[in-house]
């Protein structure tokens, strides 16, 4: 695997003296065709999003890719794709592999997300593999993890966070680890309008980032960004970004309008 690429400039230091730069991740699922994703793109444009402190990506879906970059070309908003095939290219009808999202300008991959692993049975074993093909292709994977409800209640919400970090990053080479993004999505909390509490998200986050010392050193574990996302919205995200190991949000719904967008940005501070 070739070496990837460092991801933008992550060592900004925020007023809460975190020494990585927030970030924050609008997902837009199978919404926006390509027309309305290039016009939202000029409209973050419009509204100097980039200005703020945060980093700011976008990922619409994979048709809308290429047109998106055109209208971000300087790089001061990124684009992420929602998924990707470990094989660079082949008979594989309906993939797209990391080779290509590169080509057209993706510095970011969302990789096993709930949906995909929920809903298209995606495997550990594949988010495995998808996560190094990025990283072989200098895209920063966005690695979702989360437990469902059930398991929430169970008191198993760690085991199974945990569990999904080192099956994503097992066999990974420890030097890799710190060009990763993890994002902490609870399922009961995506789309429900259900968040976790800053402080119980907090805890689930310094789990990870331990998880990612014991697998990575300390050099990994420190830089590594790992975002929170579930229903998190303008009247949350402040006091959610406000905890030390919080360093960003990956925003479903309220990432489909640039107002509520814009106002998670700027509340990372
Ligand atoms: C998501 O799907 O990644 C997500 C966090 O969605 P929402 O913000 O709508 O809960």
């Amino acid at each position: 695997m070739s070496a990837p690429s460092a991801s933008a400039d992550a060592s900004v230091i925020s007023a809460a003296g975190n020494p990585r730069r927030p970030l924050v991740v609008g997902n837009w699922k199978m919404h926006k065709n390509v027309a309305d994703s290039v016009a939202f793109a000029r409209a973050l444009r419009d509204a100097r999003i980039e200005d703020h402190l945060a980093e700011v990506v976008i990922a619409p879906v994979f048709l809308a890719l290429h047109a998106t970059h055109s209208v971000l070309y300087d790089g001061a908003i990124a684009l992420a794709a929602q998924d990707v095939h470990w094989e660079t290219d082949g008979a594989y009808t309906g993939e797209v592999s990391a080779a290509q999202l590169h080509h057209v300008g993706c510095s970011y991959c969302i990789v096993g997300h709930s949906e995909r692993r929920h809903l298209f049975g995606e495997r550990d074993e594949d988010v495995r593999k998808k996560v190094a093909a990025l990283l072989g292709h200098g895209i920063t994977p966005i690695l979702c993890v989360g437990e469902t409800m059930t398991e929430r209640d169970r008191g198993q919400t760690l085991p199974v966070v945990l569990n999904e970090v080192r099956e994503a990053l097992r066999g990974l080479d420890a030097a890799f680890i710190e060009r990763l993004v993890v994002a902490y999505e609870p399922l009961w909390a995506i789309g429900t309008g259900r968040t976790a509490t800053p402080g119980d998200a907090q805890h689930v986050h310094a789990a990870i980032r331990a998880q990612l010392l014991e697998l990575g050193g300390n050099a990994g574990a420190q830089t590594v960004r790992i975002l929170y996302g579930g229903s998190v919205k303008p009247e949350n995200a402040a006091a959610l970004l406000a905890e030390p190991d919080i360093d960003g949000a990956l925003v479903g719904g309220a990432s489909l309008e640039v107002k509520s967008f814009v106002a998670i940005v700027e509340s990372a501070r």
